[in-house]
């Protein structure tokens, strides 16, 4: 049966609204091509541009028109230049994972070409030495928890709190081993148990929920030598927990694996809600260049349509997968992170034609 989406789209900042573009003309594409789903797009101003027009970059009359789509679709939020009162900057897609308990933060780590990876010797394709493995980042409590809330502070310091609480940790470990289960059914969590008696809760809670999973081979590694083995031997993992924090680095980590942030989509999932967008961040020093890549951002699409759940959109995400694989398999394609001259829309154009 065919089925309407409503998609709530929100460019934000930045290269934001340029790769949003580019992301939609994918969609669109996989809408004619494939029968049985089309989408209502819905466009929503929301970030530093939306703060500075109207002094809140997430208004709670926009929160509750994203809460009736289907699926959201973000673009990147945030300027350097625009901050709140006690210098941080506005950050409203974190204000949204946690407003719509979107703990479940997966970032998909993939090389596509070998020529995109500063290390040597690693491929793209099913070889040993593929650089395949995703980061699952709990979202809404870890090292951001307390973000929000005034924190005991002296005139010469300021505290942040890293809490883990036995629901947070024991759902994200849930859903990692879960993905586990979906790929190579190898699970490592990444802590800091040796210090942190709060990691050492979260090591307990992950030992416990592991018991469940018998078929999922698990592992334990310290954050920092993580950080250590991913640039050693990346090709070992398949799917990494952790913490907020930890996991917002080791993502950025595995996006320099693979060719830089241009390349590195993700899902903000909870139980009800999905938001999907590039791992990077606004980029103001390219914005308004035309020379973003926008794969990050159609990645993030396909990932959007295979999270639909309807054949029609997991069929459009695999098409997408496959465009992209083919697209980039060829080292002239190449946006100029990447050591290109492609443009944002040519390498979106690209895509487009490569579909189906
Ligand atoms: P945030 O904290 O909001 O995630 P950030 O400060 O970590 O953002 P990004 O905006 O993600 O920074 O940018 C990090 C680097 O990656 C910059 O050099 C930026 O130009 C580059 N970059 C990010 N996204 C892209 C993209 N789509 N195409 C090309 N380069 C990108």
């Amino acid at each position: 049966m065919s089925q309407t989406f409503k998609i709530a789209v929100l460019p934000g900042d930045g290269i934001g609204p340029e790769v949003i573009a580019e992301g939609l003309k994918v969609l669109r594409a996989v809408e004619t091509l494939v029968s049985g789903a089309s989408f209502e797009l819905v466009e929503h101003a929301v970030g530093a541009g939306e703060y500075l027009r109207s002094g809140d970059p997430l208004p709670p009359a926009t929160l509750e028109e994203i809460k009736s789509a289907d699926a959201i679709l973000l673009g990147a939020m945030g300027l350097p230049s625009v901050r709140w009162p006690n210098g941080v900057e506005m950050t409203p897609q974190i204000d949204l994972r946690e407003f719509l308990d979107l703990y479940n933060g997966i970032r998909p780590i993939r090389l596509y070409h070998e020529s995109h990876s500063p290390l040597r010797g690693y491929a793209a394709d099913a070889s040993g030495r593929a650089i395949d493995f995703v980061v699952v980042r709990e979202n809404c409590e870890g090292l951001f928890a307390e973000r929000r809330t005034p924190q005991t502070e002296g005139p010469d310091f300021r505290t942040d709190t890293l809490r883990i609480t036995r629901r947070g940790a024991t759902r994200i470990c849930r859903a990692a081993l879960e993905l586990a289960r979906s790929r190579r059914r190898h699970c490592t969590l990444v802590d800091k148990a040796n210090v942190l008696p709060s990691m050492a809760f979260f090591r307990e809670l992950f030992d416990e929920v592991a018991r469940e999973f018998p078929d999922v081979h698990t592992d334990r590694v310290y954050v920092d030598a993580m950080a250590l083995y991913l640039v050693q031997r990346p090709h070992t993992f398949d799917v990494l927990v952790t913490e907020n924090m930890f996991g917002d680095i080791l993502s950025d980590l595995g996006a320099g694996l693979i060719g830089g942030m241009g390349l590195a989509p993700s899902a903000d999932l909870g139980d009800e809600f999905g938001v999907f967008q590039p791992s990077h961040g606004s980029a103001p020093t390219i914005a308004g260049k035309g020379i973003a890549n926008p794969i990050a951002t159609i990645l993030s699409v396909a990932m959007m349509l295979e999270w639909l759940g309807h054949p029609a959109t997991v069929r459009g995400a695999t098409l997408i997968n496959q465009a992209v694989q083919l697209v980039l398999w060829d080292p002239s394609h190449r946006t100029a992170d990447l050591g290109g001259t492609m443009s944002t829309t040519q390498m979106g154009d690209l895509v487009c034609q490569s579909i189906g």
